[in-house]
């Protein structure tokens, strides 16, 4: 039973930030959801050793985001804590060629660093509009690059709420997945090792990722990025294009007419509409083409 109350007193003693009844649709690119019953703003991997104790303990369902771009919160909300990987925890450091993130540090901004400081392998990422600790979560990856391709190490919670560190050896990586998929474990660190490289190749490399995006994603609108995962053998977008089904909407959600792996919110889309129409496009595609594909973002329960 989550009483607000002494959770408020917690997160006074630790420093963290708490959000009562937060709205998530502002935390998730998709722009849609309900309430979750609160949200916190990490601040350490102790506060959230603490935090996770304190909910585990009594029984609180919680849940983890960090920049929200592959999650789907449902229009009923999450009747549970939001620990959120964001803004307050999110320092870089660079020794030489490593690089150790806290896990809400985006993406973006270690792309940013390591190109600055003249590191290379990273480049290929610019765009993704994840944290650190999400991109290790699903592996994320792009232009035939990998976070998997330069992580080391990270720091976690277990399931019994300690602080342990795991080598890249025992990651499990692979496309989309790594060894914390679908478990409770939090992510609070990342360490990446880069190679040493020309700022301004680095750059140029980061500049066309960031083209190619804008020239055929649709970024003008909310979404989740790919809303299905590569299937064995063909491509998500390639299977809905040939199936025509290009432009299909349910409500306030769509197939993009710029890339069809793309279902966005053209601004007032339910979850539910979402849902149904990853439902159609899945039922269509498998009838048509005998492939089912499978959502990619995670849904928030
Ligand atoms: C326009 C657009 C383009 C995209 N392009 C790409 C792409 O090219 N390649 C790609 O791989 N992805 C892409 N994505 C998807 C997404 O950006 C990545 O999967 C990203 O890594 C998710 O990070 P996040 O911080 O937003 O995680 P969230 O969406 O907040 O969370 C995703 C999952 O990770 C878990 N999680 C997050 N942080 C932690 C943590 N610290 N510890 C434990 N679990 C955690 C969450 O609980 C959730 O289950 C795109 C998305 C958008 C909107």
């Amino acid at each position: 039973m989550l009483n607000i109350n002494e959770l408020t007193q917690l997160c006074g003693e630790l420093g963290c930030r708490i959000i009562p009844e937060c709205t998530l649709s502002e935390y998730i690119t998709f722009r849609f959801g309900g309430p979750c019953r609160a949200l916190i703003g990490v601040n350490s991997a102790e506060s959230a050793a603490k935090l996770l104790r304190y909910l585990k303990d009594g029984s609180v369902k919680y849940g983890v985001l960090g920049r929200g771009s592959n999650v789907i919160v449902p229009d009923e909300g999450f009747d549970g804590v939001i620990l959120l990987f964001g803004s307050d925890f999110a320092q870089i450091e660079l020794d030489g060629n490593i690089m150790k993130c806290q896990a809400g540090a985006l993406l973006a901004s270690a792309c940013v660093h390591a190109q600055q400081s003249s590191l290379s392998g990273l480049e290929n990422l610019f765009g993704i509009p994840g944290t650190i600790g999400g991109a290790l979560y699903m592996n994320a990856g792009a232009y035939g690059s990998e976070i998997a391709d330069v992580v080391v190490s990270a720091e976690y919670i277990d399931s019994d709420c300690n602080i342990r560190t795991i080598n890249r050896e025992d990651m499990d990586l692979s496309y989309r997945h790594s060894v914390f998929s679908g478990t409770d474990c939090v992510i609070t660190s990342v360490t990446l090792k880069l190679r040493e490289g020309d700022a301004d190749k680095i750059k140029s490399a980061m500049t066309e990722c960031m083209s190619k995006r804008s020239s055929k994603q649709p970024l003008d609108h909310p979404s989740a990025g790919s809303t299905f995962k590569r299937p064995q053998g063909s491509y998500a977008s390639l299977l809905i294009d040939q199936c025509g089904l290009k432009g299909l909407t349910c409500g306030g959600a769509m197939v993009s007419e710029k890339h069809s792996g793309f279902v966005i919110n053209k601004g007032y889309a339910t979850c539910a509409d979402v849902l149904e129409l990853c439902g159609k496009i899945q039922s269509i595609v498998k009838e048509k083409t005998g492939y089912q594909l499978e959502l990619e973002p995670v849904i928030l329960r």
